[in-house]
């Protein structure tokens, strides 16, 4: 089972939406869990911004057994050291995934709100971390769900889907 997990507040048409599109993903079920509340560190008032570490553990506390993974969405914008921002980040080979939502909306950038865009973002994002947890590395074929992206553009140029290859060393 894959566990959604609202950290603070995710905007609702997004969580169902989620939940339904990744329901019988690499045949696991999706569930949508309870929301837990923003990390009480790691906040840097100055980037305006989360440290990707304190996200993660708020969700390595997460006791749930059932879940097979755990996927945090956070609608804060969030860096790690090194980076200026992060669009979401993996435990490789492990449980917990997150994805960070601002800087997924059209509106971060001054243009108008595409929900439809938004979601297939947040998709791909959440497709593309799950496969870290797998143990997949990036991978360089057109399209591959497992390309690294950096911007927003790369993000957009590629599917929701692994690339054969990839896909072959998924355990499912
Ligand atoms: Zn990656
Ligand atoms: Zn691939």
């Amino acid at each position: 089972m894959i566990l959604l997990v609202p950290i603070g507040p995710v905007p609702i048409y997004v969580i169902s939406w989620l939940e339904d599109k990744l329901n019988d993903f690499e045949n696991l079920e999706a569930k949508v869990g309870k929301a837990v509340p923003l990390p009480r560190t790691g906040y840097d008032k100055e980037r305006q911004q989360f440290e990707a570490e304190a996200v993660s553990q708020t969700l390595q506390a997460i006791q749930c057994p059932e879940a097979e993974r755990i996927v945090g969405l956070l609608d804060q914008d969030c860096y790690s050291p090194g980076l200026n921002f992060i669009f979401g980040q993996a435990d490789i080979n492990g449980r917990e995934a997150f994805v960070v939502l601002p800087r997924l909306r059209q509106n971060f950038y001054g243009l108008e709100e595409d929900k439809n865009l938004f979601k297939q973002r947040i998709l791909k994002e959440i497709v593309h971390e799950l496969g870290h947890t797998w143990g997949l590395p990036h991978c360089d074929q057109p399209g591959c769900v497992m390309l690294f992206s950096d911007s927003l553009r790369d993000t957009d140029d590629k599917s929701a889907e692994f690339c054969p290859r990839c896909r072959e060393k998924l355990p499912h």
